[in-house]
């Protein structure tokens, strides 16, 4: 049977952006077609300047929103990364297979250095073995696919180029993953910044939607979402991000093509501030459910506790003797 792992970090709360890149297709598709696994991956979330009390709540408040968000932990195994040693384990041995010049071309890493650079925090050396962590956080469940958004493909890449060298070179058998993503909205954008992603871990800014933001919140974001000037809609992801990005949220809300979606307006002269309107409905009624899911599992942390207790142990089950392997085939 296919075997799927994905996860989300908790270095902010979680945005439509995860949601609709990632959380949304777990839990209405992947959980039921494939054994499953999603992680919340705090030791990730060391890698940037944090407060350990902070990390702590939000990994507790990504796993409630990953079971509000639909996933089912009698369908599929949710865990904390933390919670099972061998993702620590196998990274070490992975790091033994990179190379330095690898891991300084990953496109988040640049990305990511440069803004703790320019806020004079100084660069962690976790942000660049990163991708290692990833890869090991993968490969020791024998994963087949990794469903993410645009912005995780190149490190899901360096994943089956480490696997591939771990193999050839030391008789390993690493299943080699291959990423998955979503028809539409694999990469939403900040609705104030149409040019970069809407990610959880940037400064919270009036273009990024909460999935906890109350609901008059949302539908003010999306309506002073950024658009342009030009008359008319229509669907170009280049030439009119801002207007693309409404489009396709849109449509990822409503199950619509957002080319369609944006014929459909010009055709019936309907400009941006209708579009901006039906898209902060949709979005609104979309997290509703989530919202009152999250808040009841909130008022029961015991249930909680024993969720992650249970996928601890099950995720454990299945990586050690595969981690194990590793360890002989490298030679310990
Ligand atoms: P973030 O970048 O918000 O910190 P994570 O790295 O924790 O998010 O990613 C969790 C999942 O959400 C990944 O599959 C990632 O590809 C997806 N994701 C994150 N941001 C977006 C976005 N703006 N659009 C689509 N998918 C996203």
């Amino acid at each position: 049977m296919t075997r799927i792992f994905s996860g989300v970090k908790p270095t902010g709360h979680l945005t439509l952006g995860n949601y609709l890149g990632a959380l949304r297709r777990w839990a209405e598709e992947d959980q039921y077609r494939a054994e499953s696994l999603f992680c919340v991956v705090d030791l990730h979330a060391l890698t940037v300047e944090h407060d350990p009390a902070r990390v702590r709540r939000l990994s507790r408040q990504a796993a409630s929103l990953m079971l509000a968000a639909g996933l089912d932990p009698q369908v599929c195994t949710v865990f904390v990364q933390s919670h099972v040693d061998e993702h620590a384990r196998l990274s070490y041995l992975l790091e033994c297979v990179a190379s330095d010049g690898e891991m300084r071309r990953m496109i988040q890493y640049k990305e990511k250095s440069a803004r703790a650079q320019a806020s004079g925090q100084g660069v962690r050396l976790s942000l660049l073995t990163y991708p290692v962590l990833m890869a090991a956080d993968i490969l020791a469940y024998g994963a087949d696919e990794v469903p993410v958004g645009e912005d995780q493909t190149q490190h899901v890449e360096l994943t089956r180029d480490l696997a591939e060298r771990f193999n050839q070179r030391y008789g390993g058998a690493f299943v080699i993953p291959r990423a998955t993503q979503p028809a539409v909205a694999a990469r939403v954008m900040d609705l104030q910044d149409p040019a970069s992603k809407m990610g959880k871990s940037h400064e919270a800014t009036a273009g990024i939607v909460y999935l906890l933001d109350e609901p008059d919140v949302v539908a003010k974001k999306v309506m002073r979402a950024v658009t342009d000037s030009e008359p008319g809609v229509t669907y170009d992801r280049e030439a009119r991000p801002g207007l693309a990005n409404l489009l396709e949220i849109l449509a990822s809300c409503t199950g619509k093509e957002p080319a369609a979606l944006a014929a459909a307006y010009d055709a019936g002269g309907l400009g941006f501030g209708a579009l901006k309107r039906e898209t902060a409905d949709a979005v609104v009624e979309l997290l509703r459910p989530l919202r009152a899911r999250h808040a009841e599992l909130s008022a029961d942390p015991g249930y909680m506790d024993g969720v992650l207790r249970e996928g601890a142990a099950r995720a454990r089950a299945i990586a050690r003797p595969t981690v194990d392997a590793a360890y002989r085939a490298m030679g310990l």
